[in-house]
């Protein structure tokens, strides 16, 4: 198969293991990461750092690079740029495929609440309640606009408002592991988590949730534009393969 010229938009865990495995197979790679975060897991292979400006500028580079394939592995949770790369990539001509691992679901003996959006999870909890929040940076500041909630948000860099009293913040990023989860929920004393359905392997903060009888608010994955979508890297790696 010749060899492609890719840009894998990025971020994520799957995002690393795609450039990793599209190098192995001898395709020219170029890993872009939005900035967000000061000290990123960066992937093998060339990597640009930053956004692009816009539907525009994201268009302006795919002109310029010529890029066979756009992958699309960012995070379930990002949806402005997915929406920026269908409509340049459309724009543009270039092949997209989105990498997007499976949505978790509950399983016996979780007690989830599903929620279509972070406004719907802080609308569903009661008054005064003390919860753990996993929902990253940027939107906690939700959470903490509610006066009466309390608790624990962990991210993993700090969030860009005031924490108020009643909240700790804890600065830690993946993996986590079952008993430190089981541990960081209990000493926290959270009567909920509240999380984002971000899929692929379950992780230890449900188990733990589950192990304590612990409530989830389980954020919905924000809408994306229609693409082709793979579930793994092994089938991403399959459908080029077909393409040949
Ligand atoms: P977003 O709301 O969809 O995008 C906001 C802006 O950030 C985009 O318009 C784009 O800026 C820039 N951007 C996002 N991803 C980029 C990338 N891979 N390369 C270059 N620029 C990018 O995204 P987000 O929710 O802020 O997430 C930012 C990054 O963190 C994503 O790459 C995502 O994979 C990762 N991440 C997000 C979450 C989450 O919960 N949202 C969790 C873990 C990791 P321009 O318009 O200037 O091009």
């Amino acid at each position: 198969m010749r060899p492609k010229r890719i840009l894998i938009l990025g971020g994520t865990g799957l995002a690393r293991e795609a450039a990793a495995a599209l190098l192995g197979r001898g395709h020219h790679v170029m890993s872009s990461l939005a900035g967000v975060t000061s000290q990123p897991h960066l992937p093998e292979g060339d990597v640009r750092i930053g956004g692009f400006g816009g539907f525009e500028g994201l268009t302006k580079y795919l002109q310029s690079e010529t890029f066979d394939l756009v992958v699309d592995a960012t995070h379930a949770f990002a949806a402005q740029i997915s929406r920026h790369a269908a409509a340049a990539a459309r724009s543009t001509d270039t092949e997209l495929i989105r990498l997007q691992s499976l949505a978790w679901t509950a399983l016996p003996p979780d007690h989830w609440t599903d929620v279509a959006d972070i406004d719907a999870a802080i609308a569903s909890l009661g008054l005064g309640q003390k919860i753990a929040v996993t929902v990253g940076r940027k939107d906690v500041a939700k959470f903490f606009a509610r006066v009466d909630l309390s608790g624990v948000a962990r991210m993993i860099e700090p969030p860009e408002t005031v924490v108020p009293p009643q909240w700790h913040v804890v600065l830690e990023r993946p993996p986590f592991m079952f008993e430190s989860e089981t541990a960081f929920l209990r000493a926290h004393g959270a009567a909920v988590l509240v999380c984002k359905n971000a899929g692929g392997m379950r992780p230890a903060k449900l188990d733990a949730a589950a192990a304590l009888k612990l409530p989830v608010v389980m954020i919905a994955r924000p809408e994306k534009p229609v693409v082709n979508v793979v579930g793994s890297v092994e089938e991403l790696l399959g459908s080029l393969a077909q393409a040949r």
